[in-house]
């Protein structure tokens, strides 16, 4: 995920621009503290995240917060949602996921899984994305607990994030069972705390084309898999450039339209036989308003022309597309009192759309309005010597400050 180019400062906006020269801030120590524990949980996806689970529901249970939990199938990974205040109404969540990409390979310059703190930047594994907003919000849960809310505040924590957007969909099924709904999320991905209200959406395919194995001499009897293969491939790649030549459009987004991108292809054995199988893997980001499904309806029905060729000649051939994970794209409108509120708290008067995805799109498409806003920015995730700035985090606290009173007081007509 990528905000803008990571050396590409001419691409800010002049408002971007000038936050980068505001003098840098300090955040209260309890946050950094807390985003030393969370840095020091190793939940690269591949891991159980209950440790950090099991901490962060006993931070939040010791200070009265309902706990809901939802796990994977083989139960060692879990969602925490937790609610702070009056249950009974309409409240506001703090979302994040708690796993991170692995570091293997990464040449990092301190123990990843250790919070080192080097000239006002902390650098660690997830200290942007998005261990950082975590520990903000867990750190203020305290506070939120104090008061006398006149909203809940909730706390959504999910596994499985950056494999496809996989745990915080149980949790949104959970949430639908409940009487009284949230009636927005913030979800803090790294957008140096200026706010996100769109983002592209994600569907991911896998192709299976089973062809008939041969002695390529003979290649009249055999069904080429790899070919049939290569031109559904080339037919995603003429789908990509029709979309860029004559969209649809949406000037906000980085390039303006839906992208189609195969990116892994296996298939073959030898060069004097015909391959039996080949598999390939392709995604489609599309635009929030472009429905991918209607791109995936004219690719099913590429397929549909090559097969009585294909079983003309073998009756197991055959193609299988698996549309093992979509997540849905974010849109919110610019106008919506959310937007509007998480505007007021952010102190940003903008909206600004991102081409990667989020769970945000998924809470919007569960029926909960979402915006995308945290700090640190997402130039550093996802590499080695990951790190957010104290400044960041200072204004995630300002951030969390003011949505404090606005939950202990909301103005009225303000949300
Ligand atoms: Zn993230």
């Amino acid at each position: 995920m990528r905000l803008y180019d990571e050396s590409d400062v001419s691409s800010l906006s002049v408002r971007e621009r000038s936050a980068l020269t505001l003098p840098a801030l300090a955040p209260r120590s309890d946050i950094v503290a807390m985003l030393d524990r969370l840095v020091a949980f190793d939940t690269t996806s591949r891991n159980s995240n209950l440790a950090l689970i099991d901490m962060a529901a006993e931070t939040l249970s010791r200070l009265g917060a309902e706990i809901r939990l939802t796990w994977n199938d083989s139960v060692t990974k879990a969602n925490l949602f937790a609610t702070l205040g009056p249950a009974d109404r309409p409240g506001i969540v703090l979302s994040g996921h708690t796993d991170v990409v692995p570091v293997d390979g990464q040449a990092w310059s301190s123990d990843p899984f250790h919070l080192d703190n080097r000239d006002g930047l902390l650098y660690g594994r997830g200290t942007a994305d998005m261990k950082g907003f975590l520990a903000a919000a867990l750190a203020f849960a305290p506070d939120f607990a104090a008061c006398p809310l006149a909203m809940p505040i909730h706390f959504a924590l999910s596994y499985d994030e950056e494999i496809g957007c996989i745990g915080v969909r149980r949790l949104l099924d959970d949430l639908a069972g409940l009487e009284v709904r949230p009636r927005l999320c913030i979800v803090g991905e790294p957008t140096e705390m200026t706010v996100v209200s769109g983002h592209k959406g994600k569907k991911s395919v896998r192709c299976e084309v089973l062809g008939h194995e041969c002695h390529s001499a003979l290649n009249d009897q055999g069904v080429n898999a790899v070919e049939i293969a290569a031109e559904i491939v080339a037919r995603l790649r003429a789908m990509q450039r029709r979309l860029r030549e004559t969209g649809p459009f949406d000037s906000g987004y980085r390039p303006p339209y839906t992208t189609v991108h195969t990116g892994v292809i296996k298939g073959g054995t030898a060069l004097n036989i015909v391959p039996g199988e080949c598999s390939f893997e392709f995604e489609i980001r599309n635009l929030p308003r472009h429905d991918p499904d209607g791109l995936m309806a004219e690719i099913r029905y590429w397929a549909e022309e090559l097969l009585p060729e294909m079983r003309a000649r073998s009756s197991r051939a055959g193609i299988i597309f698996d549309e093992n994970n979509s997540t849905a794209g974010l849109d919110m409108d610019a106008n919506d009192p959310g937007v509007r509120l998480v505007q007021s708290l952010a102190g940003d008067t903008g909206t600004a759309f991102v081409s990667y995805t989020t769970e945000a799109g998924l809470f919007q498409h569960s029926g909960i309005p979402a915006v995308v806003c945290g700090p640190g920015n997402i130039a550093q995730a996802h590499k080695a010597d990951e790190f957010v700035s104290l400044d960041q985090l200072a204004r995630c606290e300002s951030f969390l400050g003011r949505l404090l009173d606005y939950a202990t007081n909301p103005e009225p007509g303000r949300f």
